[in-house]
C-alpha cells in the first residue's frame, strides 16, 4: 500500500478529514482536480456559509479558524420566516445564549482558503492537486484509485469527498435519490440604505424566495431562488438593473441595494446517498447528503460527518485495528444518518410546503407560521436544532 487513506476532492469536507486525520500516524493522499494556487486562494463564489456554534468548534479544533479574518466573519442573531404578504413571521434568536449569536456567516471561498492552509503542510500528508481521479476500485484486499494522468494509487481506505454528483460514490455502485428541482439561486452581494441588525430573513412570497442574509456593515449576501429560465434572464442584466430589480423584489426593506458583487448562479439539486460506505470506502460532505440550501446546513452536517468518521479511524489507528473495517464503517453510516435524516427531512418538508403555490398548500403556509408565533416550543426547539447542528 502506498497510503493508508485516499480522500477524493479537496472540498470543504475532503480539506477538513485530511486535517482531522492530522497526529493520527496514517499515510494520507488527498486528490483534487482544481490546481493548488486555487485551493490556496480560492475564487469568491458567491455562498455565505452560516456556521452553526458547533461547526465553529470544529473548524477551530482542526486549527482553520485562526486563518479567517475577522472582517470576514459576521454575526447571525436571528433568523426570520415570512411567507407572501402576511405580516406573520416565525423568529428565531439565540434565546438568551452566551454570546447572542445563532451562529456566524463566513464566505464559502475563505472556509477553504483557511482549511487549505491548515493542511498545507501536514506531515503524513500528501496533496495531488490539478488532477482529477479517472477510476476507484474498492476490493477486499484494498482500494486503487487511477488518476487521469495515468498514476496508480493504492490504500487500505477510500473516502470520496467529490460533491453532490460524486463519480466515486457512482463508481462504488451505490445508488443515489437525486431531485433536480428545476429551480435555480442567484447570489448578490449588495449594499444597501437601512440596517438589517444581524438579522437573516427567508421571504417565501408568491413565485419567488428570497433570503437576505446580513454581512458586516449595511451589506448583505442577496440569495432568490427562482425557476432556472428566470434567473438565466437575470443574470444578462448590468449590476445597476440587478441592484434596482432585488430592491424591488424585496419591497424596499433594507432600502435600495447596490450590487457590489456577483450574481452568482446555483442549479438546485438535492441528492441523499443510499448508503454512505461500501467496502473499505466511506462518503462524506456533500457526496453523501447534498441539501437543499434553504437551512443551511448543508456544511455543517459535511462538517459533522468528517468529524464523525475521522474519530472512528483515530480511534482504530490508536489501537492498531483496522481502519477500514466492516463494523467500523457501518457504526459511521448509522451515527450519519441519524444525524442527517431528521435535518434532510425538515428542510424537504420546508422546501415544498412553501414553494408550493396551490391554495392549499398557502393556507397550510399560513397555519404553520401562525403556530409557530403562538407556540414557543416550536420556536425553541427549531433554535435548539439551528444551533447544535
Ligand atoms: C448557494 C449555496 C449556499 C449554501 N449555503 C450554505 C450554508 O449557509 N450553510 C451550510 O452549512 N452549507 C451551505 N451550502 C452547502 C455547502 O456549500 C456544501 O455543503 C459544501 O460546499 C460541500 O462541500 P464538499 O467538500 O462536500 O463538496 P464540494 O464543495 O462540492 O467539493 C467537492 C470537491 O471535489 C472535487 N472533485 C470532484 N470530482 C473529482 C475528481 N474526480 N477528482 C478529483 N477531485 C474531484 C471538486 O473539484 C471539489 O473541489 C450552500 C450551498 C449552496 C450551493
Amino acid at each position: 500500500m502506498h497510503h493508508d487513506v485516499i480522500i477524493v476532492g479537496g472540498g470543504p469536507a475532503g480539506l477538513a478529514f485530511a486535517r482531522a486525520l492530522h497526529g493520527s500516524g496514517l499515510q494520507v493522499a488527498l486528490v483534487e482536480r482544481q490546481p493548488e494556487p486555487e485551493l490556496a486562494t480560492p475564487r469568491d463564489d458567491g455562498r455565505e456559509i452560516a456556521l452553526t456554534h458547533r461547526s465553529i468548534a470544529t473548524l477551530k479544533a482542526l486549527g482553520a479558524w485562526a486563518h479567517l479574518d475577522p472582517a470576514d466573519i459576521a454575526p447571525l442573531r436571528e433568523a426570520r420566516v415570512l411567507n407572501g404578504g402576511s405580516p406573520f413571521a416565525l423568529s428565531f434568536d439565540a434565546q438568551g445564549s452566551e454570546d447572542d449569536r445563532l451562529g456566524d456567516l463566513v464566505p464559502n471561498h475563505r472556509i477553504r482558503a483557511a482549511l487549505f492552509q491548515a493542511v498545507a503542510d501536514q506531515p503524513g500528508l500528501e496533496i495531488l492537486a490539478g488532477v482529477a481521479v479517472a477510476t476507484v476500485l474498492a476490493e477486499r484486499t484494498g482500494v486503487t484509485v487511477t488518476l487521469v494522468d495515468g498514476r496508480v494509487l493504492r490504500a487500505r481506505l477510500l473516502v470520496g469527498a467529490d460533491s453532490r454528483f460524486s463519480s466515486v460514490r457512482q463508481q462504488l455502485g451505490i445508488g443515489a435519490h437525486i431531485n433536480r428541482l428545476g429551480r435555480s439561486m442567484l447570489l448578490a452581494r449588495v449594499a444597501h440604505e437601512e440596517d438589517h441588525h444581524g438579522i437573516a430573513t427567508e421571504w417565501f412570497d408568491h413565485g419567488q424566495t428570497i433570503a437576505m442574509l446580513p454581512l458586516n456593515g449595511r451589506r448583505s449576501s442577496a440569495v432568490l431562488t427562482l425557476p432556472a429560465a428566470d434567473i438565466d434572464d437575470l443574470v444578462q442584466l448590468d449590476r445597476a438593473a440587478l441592484g434596482t430589480d432585488l430592491t424591488r423584489r424585496y419591497h424596499r426593506r433594507l432600502g435600495r441595494m447596490t450590487v457590489l458583487a456577483g450574481p452568482d448562479v446555483y442549479p438546485l439539486a438535492i441528492t441523499w446517498s443510499k448508503h454512505f460506505v461500501a467496502t473499505r470506502s466511506a462518503l462524506i460532505g456533500d457526496a453523501a447528503v447534498g441539501m437543499h440550501p434553504v437551512t443551511a446546513h448543508g456544511f455543517n452536517l459535511g462538517l459533522q460527518s468528517q468529524a464523525m468518521l475521522a474519530r472512528l479511524i483515530r480511534a482504530a489507528a490508536a489501537r492498531g485495528g483496522n481502519i477500514a473495517s466492516p463494523l467500523l464503517l457501518r457504526r459511521f453510516e448509522t451515527a450519519h444518518r441519524l444525524a442527517a435524516l431528521p435535518i434532510y427531512a425538515a428542510t424537504n418538508a420546508i422546501v415544498s410546503l412553501y414553494s408550493d403555490e396551490r391554495p392549499p398548500a398557502r393556507l397550510a403556509r399560513m397555519a404553520t407560521l401562525r403556530a409557530g408565533t403562538h407556540l414557543p416550543l416550536v420556536r425553541s426547539a427549531v433554535s435548539r436544532l439551528l444551533m447544535q447542528h
